[in-house]
Formats: C-alpha cells, structure tokens, sequence
C-alpha cells in the first residue's frame, strides 16, 4: 500500500488529497458545498452536503491518482472545528442542519455564562472562554429547539459530533461514533486535564451523557471505511481539528514552537508539550497532536485582521490590484517613513481586547505616498502577530525558538522577512503548504507504521524557504513602541 488519503472538511469546502510516501501529492481534489444563513449572524451547513461533497471528493482523488482502496493505507481526516451535528442513532437522520462554528445565535447564551460567574470554571476544566464559538452553547440550543429533540436525546436515540464524528460515522456505515482529543477540547464540554467529557459542565447545558462520542488519541485506530465507501474497507487512523492538524503538519513537535496561519485573519499555536499553560492573556488552552499519539497541550491565539487588511487596501481603497503586488511595493521604500497602520476593523484581540477599538493609520506626513501605506499594512500584520507570541512567551515561560508559517499572505516575502526580524524567531515557510492535510496524513500515517515515526516524516518535509532575524534590538525596540503608541491611539478601554 503506497498511499495515505487525507481528507480536509473545511468551513467551505472538502478537500481529499492523496500523498505518497515522499509526501508527494499524488492528487488532489476540492470541492466547496453549501452554506445556510437562516438569519442575520446565523450560519448553517447541511450534513447531507457535508457527506455526499466528501464521498465525491474522495472518490474523484481516487479516479484522478489511478489508484483503488487497496493501495490506501490509512484514512486521516482534519476538519472544521466546533460546528455541532445532532442525529439519530438508529435512522441516521440529522435532526437539523450543522451549527457552524461562525454563528452567533447563542452569543446571548454565552454572555449568561460569563455574567453568571462561570468564566474561571470554563477556562480551567476546558482552557476556552465562554463564547457562542464553542460547541456546548450550540448543542444546548438544538435540545431546547423543540420539545421532542430533548426528549429523544433523553431517551439516548440522539447522538452529538463535530464534524469529524459525522464524517467517521458516515465512513464506517453508522458504526463508530468518535472524535479525537482535539476536537473534544473544542467543545467547552471537556476536561482538558482528566481527558473525560465534565459531568458537572454536561449538567450545565443539560446534555445527557449518552450523546457524546467516545475520545481517542488523534492518531491510532478509529474504525474501517464501509465496503460500499470506497470499494474496499480502508482504515481510519487519524483525527485532529484543522488547526491542531496544522500545527502537527508543520512538524511543531517540541515545546514551543509556534505556527501561523496568515489567512484573512491570523492563527497561531504554540506547542506547550505536555502541560496545560492557563493564560493571563486571554489565549485559549487547547489539545494538541502529542508526538507519540497521546494527547499533549497548545496555547491558541488568533489575530481577527491579518491577510483581510490587504484585502482591504485592495477592495476599498484600491491602492493594490492584488495582494501579491503588495511585496513589491513594501519592498520599494526603506520605511514607512513613521507611518503605522492599525486594521482594527472588528476592534482588537490578545493581548488588547477592546471590542469597540477600530482602524487608524497614524503618523501621516506630506511625504507618505501608497507604498508606505501598504508597507505599514504589511508591518501590522507582523506587529499584531508579535502581540500574540509576546503573550505566549510570557504565559508559558518558553522561549519561541521558531515559527512555521502558512497560509495566503505567508506567500509574502517582506512579510515573512519584517516578521522574523520583529519577533527575532527564525522563520520557515515548507514548500507544501497544505499543512493541514499533511498533519491529518501525518497522524494517519504514523498511526498504521506506514512511516516508521516522526523523524521519518520530518526527513521528507523540504522548506521552501528560511528567514533568518537580522534587525538590531535597538531598532526592534523603536518599532514596537512605535507601533503600541499607535495602538493606544486606538484603544476605547
Ligand atoms: P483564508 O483561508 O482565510 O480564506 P488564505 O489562506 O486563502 O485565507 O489567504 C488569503 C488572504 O491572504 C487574503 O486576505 C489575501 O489578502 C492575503 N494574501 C494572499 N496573498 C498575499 C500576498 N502575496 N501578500 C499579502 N497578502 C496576501
């Protein structure tokens, strides 16, 4: 068997790829499905779409590699985080459609909690803040919705998943109803520090116990695809949550090395090994990919405006035709010659939290032209990732020896290189930045001995490039305090 499959449930697409044991990508195949907005802030996928788009993905990477299930290995599957799926355990019927992560149906819910004295509970038995993101607030909703939901679910015909104990449950032909340590840390229904789901939070949101998936470690054995899925029965052997799976695909496996995704906001974890750091800053704790399977602990933080600032420099002010030109202009001034740009277009995160904060470019002079602009737009997305590592550093105690990064801005050279010089880590971007597929093939992989351990895998990862800090401290210093004196500027705290 030559192959591993590597299935990718994202927010708005499935995506299977199919890797060798070079970590070639033998094919790929991509597919977006449709998204529900019943309501203003409310956001829905139906789990039909979810299956049949990744049955079709699936099948299509297959035909397009030439290959059969014989030649597949392993399953491994990363996914959307949190989105919460309800359905019937013996018809297989969705009571309604999936809850998606982004929506805010539940925020009032949420706010109860924290007004209701329950934020240092939920942080220390889960590592999250309460907040309609996480599963548990969603799930409570779907039981309350109509009176004989909750009593099916308490009569143990209904069973909860995220997206991935949908997918596995689907793939193994209703027989395995699971999910990994990593998408449990995700729900606010588990114990982060026993590893079991929390009587006392299941009793809060009124959750019968019966409902809830059994956990396993992210890489091992989960189940065997159906005969009908894929022609021939195929192991599953690996599960993590996007975010964890890319922290694992960019082979973050040492306490404190840290990813990013610069996508259109930014996404970073640190791997803090085998202890839970409870932080001061307001970064959510979370599971992680441990390196021998078990599970181990992440320091989560996200920057709202990354990649989305150039976007709107592009849309709104037509300064750019497309991000990419952004490189070059940044690169054909010295400075930004005292200007600072802070896209606080939804207000500001770790380690500001100020919701009501917004946008401001700062410092203008007669002498500041586009190219400055774009340069300070690129500068902030640095500054504010900076932000994030400052609190890791701090909260963990761990020196960040290195930053891997993804994602579309990460295509970015004065990006990459601002970014090394500002928070003094060696940067290194792979040369495949499919970084999520390749932890959920990684896990898979390692699961089923297809390769032998870690330092086999890491032997085949190539970096497309390194970047290397060459910026006095002296200079590092006036751009930081340059940058949080426009940041006060901004602040309504
Ligand atoms: P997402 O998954 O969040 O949609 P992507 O990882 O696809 O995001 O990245 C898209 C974002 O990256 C956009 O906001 C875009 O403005 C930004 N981006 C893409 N290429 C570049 C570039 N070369 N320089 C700077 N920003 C870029």
């Amino acid at each position: 068997m030559k192959f591993i499959m590597s299935i990718d449930c994202g927010t708005t697409s499935e995506r299977c790829m199919i890797f060798d044991h070079q970590l070639n990508i033998k094919a790929v195949s991509q597919r977006e499905f449709r998204q529900i907005y019943p309501k203003a802030g409310w956001v829905e996928q139906d789990p039909g779409d979810i299956w049949e788009t990744l049955l079709f993905v699936c099948r299509d990477a297959m035909a397009k590699a030439g290959i059969g299930a014989e030649a597949i290995a392993a399953v491994g599957i990363a996914n959307q985080r949190e989105t919460t799926i309800v359905w019937n355990r013996y018809t297989g019927e969705p009571v309604m459609n999936a809850i998606v992560w982004q929506c805010r149906r539940t925020a009032s819910e949420a706010e109860k909690l924290k007004s209701g004295g329950y934020s240092e509970k939920i942080k220390l038995k889960t590592g999250l803040v309460p907040d309609a993101y996480f599963s548990s607030t969603k799930l409570k909703w779907i039981l309350e919705s109509d009176e004989i939901i909750r009593k099916s679910a308490e009569n143990g015909e209904l069973l909860f998943g995220t997206v991935d104990s949908w997918v596995i449950w689907k793939l193994t032909g209703g027989k395995i109803h699971a999910t990994d340590y990593t998408n449990a840390s995700r729900t606010m229904l588990f114990n982060i520090q026993d590893f079991n789901w929390d009587d006392d939070l299941l009793r809060t949101f009124a959750i019968p116990k019966s409902m809830m998936p059994s956990v396993h470690s992210s890489s091992g054995y989960f189940g065997e695809t159906e005969d009908v899925v894929f022609g021939k029965p195929i192991p599953i052997m690996g599960a993590a949550g996007d975010q964890q799976a890319a922290l694992f695909g960019q082979c973050c496996f040492e306490p404190g090395q840290v990813k990013n995704t610069y996508g259109t906001g930014g996404f970073l974890l640190m791997n803090t090994g085998k202890r839970p750091v409870f932080s001061s800053g307001g970064l959510l704790t979370t599971i992680s990919c441990g390196n021998g399977g078990e599970p181990g602990y992440a320091l989560e933080g996200s920057v709202f405006i990354a990649g989305a600032a150039i976007q709107w420099l592009r849309d709104e002010l037509g300064i750019i035709e497309n991000a990419a030109q952004s490189e070059e202009l940044a690169m054909s001034v010295e400075d930004t010659s005292g200007c600072y740009f802070v896209p606080a277009f939804t207000g500001l995160g770790a380690p500001y939290w100020d919701q009501s904060a917004r946008g401001a470019i700062l410092g203008l002079t007669r002498g500041v032209g586009r190219s400055h602009i774009v340069r300070a737009a690129l500068e902030a997305i640095a500054f504010q990732t900076e932000d994030i590592l400052e609190v890791m550093r701090k909260d963990s105690g761990i020196n960040i020896s290195r930053l891997a990064i993804d994602g579309g801005a990460a295509q970015n050279n004065f990006l990459a290189s601002f970014q090394s010089d500002i928070s003094d880590v060696e940067i290194i971007r792979p040369s495949c930045v499919e970084t999520t597929a390749l932890g959920a093939a990684f896990l898979a992989g390692i699961g089923c001995g297809f390769w032998k351990d870690l330092d086999e895998v890491m032997g085949y990862c190539k970096a497309d490039r390194t970047f290397t800090p060459s910026m006095s401290i002296s200079k590092r210093s006036r751009f930081l305090s340059g940058w949080h004196d426009a940041v006060k500027r901004v602040l309504c705290n």
